[in-house]
């Protein structure tokens, strides 16, 4: 194929020209009746397959101190659980509690627990402050941001690049004391796929705060969602706060959502002895224990850390297709036209695709109207609203590799076409 112009050295002839055709496109592409969606980072049915021994688990009624797993109590979760969660978030057994079937709700308690409470360091509960304020990287993950505006939580935001949150945007917020804390999805971010430096880590641990209750909220989902045999490493946020003097400040999620099932699997939480402390103790008002049943059958299942990797190799080789298929798809319709940006990540759930700027709603309009599903524009920044109206998630995961193909191959034709109707419009 010969390298493509930008569409906007074009002479207006040209464009006209270009935007027929790609008219239509669309109009094939509408009279096709495609009903795909491309909307949720979930796991496909062939993923959760994986996992169906799960049904005949687990053996035993006792864990291995000889508890009965059926019955109340257990808090943190049952120990060789948090043995295999430790190893893989190379965290020290002690820190790590072990839970439900979702991460997010125990983002949402430590935040709450913060806000009627207050969290450790705190002169008087979040709720008390004149004014409690957040860091957001954006593009970020949209239910981080919904949890905060439902608690009243105001959202500063700072960019999130290619290595992590801006880091100078994020101690020059960290400077006001009504800031206490910053979202950090450090691997494989949602949904840029960045990864988190060690520079970047270490300057977020070490950084001075005007809150001393200053949370960084490391929410490593995807820590272990290689889409590569380039299997990269979490940066030790934990270890990295404590040696700067701020053991308090990290507190770290993950769970089995997108390794097993994301509605029956177990989340992780790790932190300072102090801040583990503070958690339990605030979970004990509302439960006596997790489902210990759920986490043996996790602990047969797996075996050992290691059985979990190679678990995530078996997603791998489902989900890398669909990836590169996204890639396809934008390549072969939009290269050389500058008129759109993607992500190429290496792991992770997402693509981000960056459209010419104030085209982004329209894109998603013209792909819903051609019945594909798309998540609302802006969908990746707080309160749902891009400045520039350019970002776009995509989540090729669930669908079936040819839907893939499809779908982007028509998201790509909308994206051209919103791209020709803007610069036309002058
Ligand atoms: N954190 C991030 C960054 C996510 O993308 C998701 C799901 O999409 C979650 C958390 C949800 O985690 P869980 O299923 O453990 O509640």
């Amino acid at each position: 194929m010969s390298p493509r112009a930008p569409l906007a050295t074009l002479s207006a002839d040209e464009l006209a020209a270009f935007r027929t055709a790609r008219q239509s496109d669309y109009a094939e592409l509408k009279a096709r009746g495609l009903r795909l969606d491309l909307t949720r980072g979930k796991p496909s049915s062939a993923q959760l397959d994986l996992s169906d021994d799960l049904l005949r688990l687990p053996t035993s009624t006792r864990d291995r101190a000889g508890t009965d797993v059926r019955n109340y109590g257990g808090l943190d979760g049952l120990v060789e659980l948090r043995e295999i969660f430790a190893e893989l978030l190379e965290v020290d057994v002690a820190q790590v509690v072990c839970g439900g079937n979702s991460s997010l709700t125990m983002m949402h308690q430590v935040i709450s627990f913060a806000m009627l409470h207050g969290a450790p360091g705190s002169a008087r509960p979040w709720k008390d402050e004149p004014v409690v304020k957040f860091i957001c990287p954006v593009p970020g993950y949209d239910r981080h941001f919904s949890l905060l505006a439902d608690l009243g939580i105001e959202m500063v935001t700072v960019p999130m690049n290619a290595d992590g949150p801006d880091v100078e945007a994020v101690a020059a917020l960290a400077a006001d004391p009504a800031v206490k804390g910053i979202w950090v999805v450090p691997t494989y971010a949602n949904p840029s796929g960045a990864v988190c430096s060690l520079e970047v880590a270490r300057a977020l641990a070490s950084m001075p705060t005007a809150a001393p209750d200053f949370r960084i909220m490391w929410d490593n989902a995807y820590a272990l969602h290689h889409l590569t045999e380039d299997e990269v490493t979490s940066a030790d946020i934990l270890s990295l706060a404590a040696e700067a003097g701020n053991p308090d400040r990290p507190v770290m999620f993950a769970s089995t959502s997108k390794i097993t099932w994301a509605g029956a699997g177990v989340a992780v939480l790790a932190a300072s002895p102090t801040t583990r402390a503070w958690y339990l103790q605030h979970l004990g008002m509302a439960s006596i224990g997790p489902d210990k049943v759920n986490q043996l059958r996790h602990v047969e299942f797996f075996g050992d850390a290691d059985g979990v990797r190679a678990l995530m190799r078996r997603h791998r080789d489902l989900i890398a297709p669909k990836f590169a298929a996204v890639d396809d798809a934008l390549r072969a319709e939009l290269e050389g036209l500058e008129v759109a940006e993607w992500s190429h990540p290496t792991g992770g759930y997402f693509v981000n695709l960056d459209v010419l700027d104030g085209t982004a709603s329209r894109v998603v309009e013209l792909a819903r109207e051609a019945g594909i599903s798309l998540t609302p524009a802006g969908a990746s920044f707080p309160l749902g609203q891009d400045p520039r109206d350019r970002n776009i998630r995509l989540a090729p995961t669930f669908p079936e590799l040819p839907e893939v193909e499809t779908a982007m191959a028509g998201v790509a034709t909308c994206v051209a076409l919103a791209a020709a109707e803007k610069l036309a419009a002058g």
